[in-house]
């Protein structure tokens, strides 16, 4: 199974941190790229720590969309700190927010003839500017509904390693917005999920006791030509950074705090390409401004969250949040080859939602073959059986899966239990050589899924 990167060269070992350099995480006093304050990393090799630290940016895990680096011991000198501060001060977007804003009110007010989006640029023209964009491709009688949806208007930014915008299916997006609904949020944080956001700002004129308010935290800003300040923050994940200042952070607490009795739930679709510390770290950030501005409800609380994610990420989300638990529900995609309904029937997707709600409270669509089993007291899809020996519904990936009694635990159904490795594999795979070592520490004696260094209480 891939990353979201599919053709990418970042294996999946990778994406899960077994491989590539390590993460130290967010530390004080970190240089800045445009991307706001880099990462700590260290090289590893063989899941060790080795060599010198350095800092990289936190958004862009292809250099050719950000290139900063810096040894953590390296000694900056004063001019190229100063040719860095007007390097990041050169890559900021070309309009701001504000402008952005003010151009969107003159925009609405143009005849429909004179509503012109430049696709090259990825952005609404004013009759004025049509002259600097001759020469680009551009679409015209832009309508309001097309400024309603402008995760259709705008291209998915697809870039294997920085974006990986992959937006929802109608399907998969209308589901979680009525499960919200039926859940009684009225409030939600979009981070990163720009068709929820976009979804819930065109039915937020429906009747008044559904109305559902959606604040937008996005690294893409181009949003911030459809939204104004209190409904699009520019926002990095990785790094828990606003690019609009203090400003912008009070925008995001203030839609945290105005809880007025409608309950507010964090919903997010990160790029899958590893960095889950990263990500946790930020989201912890997020669940503590929550936890600050005074919640009702019992102390301890968490800020109720849906984390979009691959299922084979769940040992690793696990570890940040032990309070979350994956649902069975299948979140698929439009522009996703692999993740998406096929001509022939529907494929699997690998996608998942990681809660800290009671997992029984989350109503799977019975006619799409979830269905509710009593004894897990969770919803799980049709091929997944419980297993009376692991007393669970064991199946991650929605396939039937059977019980090894060597391993003493469910496999894949494709599986098979090899006495050479002394656990179940693909009958096709090469028997590990236990003196080669494990892949992940190096030590001889077990593999790598047997690598103590991986395993969970
Ligand atoms: N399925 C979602 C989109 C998920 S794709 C939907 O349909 O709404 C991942 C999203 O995260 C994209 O919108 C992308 O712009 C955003 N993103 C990527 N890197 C980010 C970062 N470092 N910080 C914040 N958002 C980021
Ligand atoms: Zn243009
Ligand atoms: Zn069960
Ligand atoms: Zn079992
Ligand atoms: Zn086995």
């Amino acid at each position: 199974e891939g990353c979201r990167e599919g053709g990418g060269n970042m294996a999946a070992g990778d994406a899960q941190g077994l491989c590539g350099p390590a993460l130290l995480g967010a530390v004080p006093g970190a240089p800045s790229c445009p991307h706001g304050p880099a990462l700590l990393f260290a090289k590893t090799s063989q899941g060790k720590e080795e060599g010198r630290r350095f800092y990289a940016c936190s958004a862009c895990r292809d250099r050719k969309d950000c290139n900063f680096f810096q040894w953590e011991d390296e000694k900056v000198s004063e001019t190229r700190l100063a040719a860095r501060e007007e390097y990041n001060r050169n890559h900021q977007p070309s309009f701001t927010h504000r402008q952005n804003v003010e151009r969107y009110k003159n925009f609405v007010q143009l005849p429909l003839s004179k509503r012109r989006f430049c696709q090259e640029c990825q952005q609404l023209l004013l009759p004025a500017e049509w002259e600097k964009h001759s020469d680009h491709q551009f679409l015209c009688d832009i309508s309001t509904v097309q400024l309603k949806s402008p995760s259709q208007l705008l291209y998915p930014l697809e870039n294997k390693k920085t974006n990986a915008q992959y937006l929802f299916t109608d399907r998969s997006c209308q589901f979680l917005l009525d499960l919200i609904i039926n859940l009684g949020f009225r409030r939600v944080l979009s981070v990163g999920t720009p068709r929820l956001h976009e979804m819930i700002q065109s039915n937020a004129s429906q009747e008044e006791d559904f109305r559902v308010r959606s604040l937008l935290l996005d690294i893409d800003f181009r949003y911030s030509q459809f939204y104004t300040e209190d409904e699009f923050c520019h926002y990095n994940m990785f790094n828990h950074y606003f690019f609009g200042g203090e400003a912008a952070h009070e925008t995001c607490r203030k839609f945290l705090h105005q809880d007025n009795g409608e309950r507010l739930i964090m919903v997010t679709d990160p790029p899958f390409g590893g960095l889950v510390e990263a990500l946790a770290s930020s989201f912890k950030k997020l669940m503590a401004m929550w936890t600050e501005t005074g919640k009702e409800g019992p102390n301890n609380q968490e800020m109720p969250m849906f984390w979009i994610f691959p299922y084979f990420f769940e040992s690793r989300i696990l570890e940040f949040f032990p309070s979350f638990s994956m649902m069975d529900y299948q979140v698929d995609y439009d522009n996703h080859a692999l993740y998406k309904h096929g001509k022939t029937g529907r494929r699997q997707s690998p996608v998942r939602i990681f809660t800290n709600l009671t997992p029984s409270m989350i109503v799977l669509p019975l006619e799409e073959g979830y269905r509710f089993c009593a004894i897990c007291q969770r919803y799980v899809s049709s091929g997944n059986q419980h297993c009376e020996i692991c007393n669970s519904c064991t199946s991650k990936d929605g396939r039937r899966w059977k019980h090894c009694v060597l391993c003493k635990k469910c496999v894949k159904p494709s599986w098979f239990h090899c006495n050479v490795c002394n656990c179940c594999a693909l009958q096709t795979h090469t028997c590990e050589k236990a003196d080669a070592g494990c892949f992940v520490c190096g030590k001889a004696g077990h593999k790598r899924s047997a690598c103590p260094s991986l395993s969970r209480a």
